[in-house]
């Protein structure tokens, strides 16, 4: 018998009994083993002597339930061990589910994976009709699937085409969405979510059936169909090789959907199989380095409310946007009125992409005021510059800036390669200036560089970092050097591109090698979309710096205007928006390709690491893999490069720098990366 510390049960007049999860010294449940064991002992007492209904809730403030522990992952070592856990997790959740009394789920904040699969196992689910809370199964994120009957249960009574894209997607659905797919059976504001909840235990309402188009879907004809269709969706995106997970799930559904049993057991092998190996540890140590980059810093000791933005062209004009749509005031300022429509009407579709109603969108664009004269400036508490990258023009913008400025607020530019020290001279508190570097597009990029030089202050930094947590980006602190970490790690590896087309090979087969070793565009395609103009631009920033050759095909593009898919035409065609690719090139030799390229991204990161641009090797492989897309299954180039095996790869490289060339000489960053083999 475990001794349960971390439920609490109370029975009431009713004889509901409210069992209620708040896990001791923590402020986030999870579904640990200890958890799962509490509860196996409470069902015993539950089944005989069974309560007029059950509902279960959560003791904390902010969430139902985050999912499994996940650093008990970690400690699985063989498929034997794996079968265990999960069959121990299955069982549980079945008992639930059978148990003879009515059991409601009362989710209040984020409810995630098991979490999930704890709330579909019980009669119904009621929600917290609220902004915070979100129900999902984001499980592929991790390289898995639901492994406690969430494949089976969902699948069996959410319409297929609702219930496989949330698992195969792994994005978390607000309450009203997921009330509309049939996820949750009620959604009910706060003032009467517990009378609710007492309402369905006393009077239960029918149970949640499969409507008639989900049945029809699930016919074994159809059903075959619709996952052939699903694979090739999911193939666009997340290549079988990579990403196993979620065709997984759609093999378990289309061979064993209407054998509940069978499937149950499938459920549990599939996940076994899946969460052996490195995919599944790299992509755990992803979500850890995640969490790790949101908790940076401390969000509450800086809540500012006004954010002013001075340059309304590509980069000013979308930061302005994200800030108002995270809910800031934002003045935006440009030399002209002429110079903000654009601006205007790319917040315009943002918003109507990411906000729902009418009066949501109303709201942000309330926020979001055009602002010349700059008058938002004296109350602003973060005001950053994002005009064109020229010297004397920021000197100019900060003399005017500085004494109109509120004490405390921060200072912050977004250029890409103006050294911050040389920017800070015309201050008369340099210690006020940061780089807050927002990376294109900004909607999409969840990093930003927080960059520092010796001079900017503590304080400066830390609200820098807040205030990047406040608009839900993760903030990545780097030294102030040429190029920051992203730019400087991604250039060396688009110039190796560049330097094979250069040598004849084809765009095609360039992108072909990256995207096998997992990176989620070509580096060719990459800087098309970039723009050929703005990689010319940083790679001569950072070729003076670094002594990077640029080879001279890149120019020749530029010169002809042929800047990448922004004009149509770059080293690919483009048509409506993209690169026509020709399926028959030669492939030529992929693995020297591969290799070239990826050993130019690991070299360039142990260079980083030497230098300190980050403090240590995770916050460098984070900010690879957020900044750049760098294969997260792989973990980043740190990560990669120890489970590879740094002795291969060094003896490997010594060997590109015979046959290619200096470039490939290892730097002497590499004795700070040890093996993990
Ligand atoms: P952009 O040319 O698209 O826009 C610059 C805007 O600044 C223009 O609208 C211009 O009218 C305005 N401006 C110029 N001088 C001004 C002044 N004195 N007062 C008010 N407005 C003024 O430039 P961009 O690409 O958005 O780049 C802006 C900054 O962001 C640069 O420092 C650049 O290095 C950096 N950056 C750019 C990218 C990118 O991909 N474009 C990415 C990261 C960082």
């Amino acid at each position: 018998m475990s001794k349960v510390t971390d439920w609490n049960s109370h029975s009431d007049d009713d004889g509901i009994l409210w069992l209620t999860l708040d896990m001791q010294g923590t402020a986030t449940n999870v579904l640990s083993i200890s958890v799962l064991e509490q509860l196996d002992s409470l069902l015993d007492d539950i089944e005989a002597n069974p309560p007029r209904a059950l509902i279960f809730r959560s003791g904390k403030s902010k969430g139902f339930i985050a999912g499994a522990d996940v650093n008990e992952f970690l400690d699985v070592t063989t498929t034997q061990e794996a079968l265990i856990m999960i069959k121990r997790g299955q069982k549980l959740f079945s008992r639930v589910e059978a148990l003879p009394c009515t059991t409601v789920a009362m989710i209040e904040g984020f409810c995630m994976g098991g979490g999930t699969e704890l709330a579909l196992a019980c009669d119904y689910r009621l929600a917290l009709d609220d902004s915070a809370t979100r129900i999902g199964l984001p499980e592929v994120k991790l390289g898995i699937h639901p492994a406690y009957g969430g494949v089976v249960r969902a699948t069996a009574i959410i319409n297929p085409l609702k219930s496989l894209e949330i698992m195969l997607s792994g994005r978390a659905l607000r309450p009203r969405a997921a009330k509309a797919i049939g996820l949750v059976d009620m959604t009910q504001p706060q003032r009467q979510i517990e009378r609710a909840a007492r309402g369905i235990a006393l009077s239960p309402p029918p149970k949640q059936k499969m409507p008639l188009l989900g049945k029809i879907l699930s016919l074994p004809g159809i059903r075959s169909l619709l996952a052939g269709f699903m694979r090739q969706q999911v193939a666009k995106k997340a290549p079988r090789q990579h990403y196993p997970a979620p065709y997984a799930i759609l093999d378990l559904w289309a061979s064993y959907y209407g054998n509940r049993k069978r499937m149950m057991e499938e459920e549990a092998n599939s996940v076994a199989r899946l969460i052996q190996g490195d995919k599944v540890r790299s992509l755990i140590r992803v979500f850890f380095l995640q969490t790790r980059l949101k908790g940076l810093g401390d969000k509450h000791a800086f809540t500012p409310q006004h954010v002013h933005v001075i340059g309304a062209g590509t980069m000013g004009g979308d930061i302005a946007a994200w800030c108002a749509l995270r809910g800031f005031n934002v003045t935006l300022q440009d030399r002209e009125a002429k110079y903000l429509s654009n601006a205007f009407k790319s917040a315009h579709r943002l918003f109507g992409k990411r906000l729902k109603t009418t009066a949501e969108r109303n709201a942000a664009l309330d926020r979001l005021i055009p602002d010349i004269n700059g008058d938002g400036v004296a109350h602003a508490d973060v005001v950053i510059e994002a005009i064109f990258e020229d010297v004397d023009a920021k000197h100019a913008i900060y003399r005017d800036l500085e004494p109109r400025m509120k004490p405390g607020a921060v200072l912050a530019t977004n250029t890409s390669s103006i050294p911050l020290e040389t920017l800070a001279t015309v201050l008369k508190a340099p210690d006020r200036l940061v780089g807050i570097h927002f990376f294109n597009p900004v909607a999409m990029m969840p990093l930003v560089e927080i960059v520092k030089t010796e001079s900017s202050s503590e304080s400066t930094v830390e609200n820098a970092i807040a205030f990047t947590q406040h608009i839900g980006k993760l903030p990545l602190p780097v030294k102030s050097s040429p190029g920051f970490l992203v730019n400087r790690i991604l250039m060396p590896y688009l110039v190796e591109a560049f330097t094979l087309y250069d040598e004849g090979i084809a765009a095609e087969a360039i992108d072909k090698a990256a995207t096998d070793f997992g990176m989620p565009m070509g580096p060719v395609e990459l800087a098309d979309t970039v723009g050929l103009d703005i990689c010319q631009s940083v790679a001569q920033n950072l070729s003076a710096a670094f002594g990077i050759v640029v080879p001279g095909g890149l120019k020749k593009f530029v010169d002809s205007k042929k800047f990448g898919k922004k004009s149509g035409q770059g080293f690919y065609h483009y048509k409506k928006g993209k690169p026509v690719k020709d399926k028959d090139v030669d492939l030529g030799d992929q693995k020297m390709i591969q290799n070239r390229l990826v050993y130019r991204f690991l070299n360039e990161a142990a260079a980083c690491l030497q230098e300190a641009i980050v403090t240590d090797k995770d916050l460098l492989d984070a900010g690879i893999i957020f900044g750049t897309g760098f294969a997260p299954f792989r973990g980043g180039p740190m990560n990669y490069s120890q489970l590879q095996g740094v002795d291969t790869i060094l003896q490997s490289m010594a060997e590109y720098a015979e046959k290619y060339g200096e470039r490939f000489t290892p730097v002497d960053g590499w004795s700070l990366v040890e093996d993990k083999t």
